[in-house]
C-alpha cells in the first residue's frame, strides 16, 4: 500500500514532530511520503526519511532493519500494523548513525530485541553526547563481533562484520532464504558518500568489504542501498556495489596523485566533480577530504 499525502499528514499529528532529533541525521531530507515496497518473498523496505528500513513479515516473524526517525519509525508501526498482528521480533541496526537509529526508542516497546555490532552501542552513545540526544536513545540489547544469525520463521536472517568502512561497526544483514541483503550505509548509489573517519571508518577496508560482500553472495542477490541520489535505485544488483566500489579505488588515486604532484589536501578538494564520476550527487570535497585524511596517516 502506497500512503498518499492526506494520510501522510493526519499520521504525523500523532506522531512525535519537531525534535532535536531533525537536527542530528547527517543526510537529513525533507519528509517525504512514507511507503513500503516488497523486494523478493516475505523481505521489503520502508522509505520515509532518512536510511532506507528493511523489513521481513511472516506467519512467525517479524523483523526489521534500522529505524529511521522517531517519527517515521511511528508512520513505520502504523503500517507495520495493517501487514501483521505480531511486534517485531529483532530489530537489527546496520550502524550508529541517527538516521538509521533515532527511531529505536519509537520501536523499542514493539520490540523483543534490538541487535548490533558490539561498536554500536559506543559509538551510538558518543554521539548522543554530542548531540544532546541522551534521553532519546535506544541501545542494543544483544551484539555481535562477526557473525550472528536468527531462524525466522522459515527465513534464516544472519548479520556480518567485514570490518570497518562507513563506521567502525557496520553489519551487512542477510536474509538468505529471500537472497536479500541491506547493507545499511556501505551503499550509496551515485551519491558522494559519508565516511565516518572519527566513528571508525576505513576506505581501504570499505573497497575490501565491498568485494567480499559480493564474492559472499551470488548473481541472483538483491541488495537494499541505506541511501541513493535522487533518480536512483535504493535496491539492485551486485554491479551496483562493485560500481561504488571503482568510486572509492578512483578517489584513493586522485588523492594520492595530488599529494604526489604536491598539491595541499585543500587543493586536492577543489574540485566540481570527482574524474569519472560526475554524475554523483552531492559535492565530493568533503569525501575526498576524508580520503586525504586516510592516505596521509599512513
Ligand atoms: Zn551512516
Amino acid at each position: 500500500m502506497k500512503w498518499n499525502r492526506r494520510e501522510f499528514i493526519v499520521t504525523s499529528t500523532f506522531g512525535v514532530v519537531g525534535s532535536a532529533l531533525h537536527r542530528a541525521p547527517l543526510l537529513a531530507q525533507p519528509p517525504a511520503t512514507p511507503e513500503f515496497t516488497a523486494v523478493r518473498g516475505n523481505v521489503g523496505i520502508f522509505t520515509a526519511r532518512g536510511g532506507t528500513m528493511g523489513w521481513l513479515i511472516n506467519p512467525d516473524a517479524v523483523v526489521v532493519v534500522d529505524s529511521q526517525f522517531a517519527d517515521t519509525a511511528r508512520m513505520f508501526l502504523d503500517g507495520l500494523g495493517e501487514r501483521t498482528s505480531r511486534g517485531i521480533d529483532v530489530l537489527i541496526n546496520t550502524h550508529h548513525h541517527g538516521d538509521h537509529t533515532a527511531g529505536n526508542q519509537t520501536l523499542r516497546p514493539s520490540v523483543e530485541k534490538i541487535v548490533a555490532h558490539a561498536n554500536v552501542p559506543g559509538l551510538q552513545r558518543r554521539q548522543a553526547e554530542a548531540r544532546d540526544t541522551e534521553a532519546a536513545q535506544a541501545y542494543a540489547d544483544e551484539t555481535f563481533d562477526e557473525n550472528w544469525s536468527l531462524d525466522a520463521g522459515g527465513e534464516r536472517v544472519s548479520a556480518r562484520h567485514y570490518g570497518p568502512a562507513h563506521t567502525g561497526g557496520d553489519g551487512v544483514i542477510f536474509f538468505e532464504d529471500a537472497n536479500v541483503v541491506h547493507m545499511g550505509d556501505l551503499m550509496f548509489n551515485h551519491r558522494h558518500p559519508f565516511v565516518d573517519r572519527p566513528g571508525g571508518a576505513s576506505i581501504r577496508n570499505w573497497i575490501t568489504t565491498l568485494e567480499q560482500v559480493v564474492a559472499d553472495h551470488d548473481s541472483d542477490t538483491t541488495y537494499v542501498f541505506g541511501h541513493a541520489g535522487p533518480g536512483w535505485p535504493i535496491t539492485g544488483p551486485r554491479s551496483v556495489l562493485l560500481g561504488m566500489r571503482d568510486y572509492f579505488a578512483a578517489l584513493l588515486e586522485y588523492v594520492e596523485q595530488g599529494i604526489a604532484a604536491g598539491r595541499s589536501a585543500e587543493e586536492i578538494a577543489q574540485v566540481g566533480q570527482l574524474p569519472g564520476f560526475a554524475e554523483y550527487s552531492g559535492q565530493p570535497a568533503r569525501t575526498i577530504g576524508t580520503a586525504y585524511e586516510e592516505v596521509t596517516a599512513g
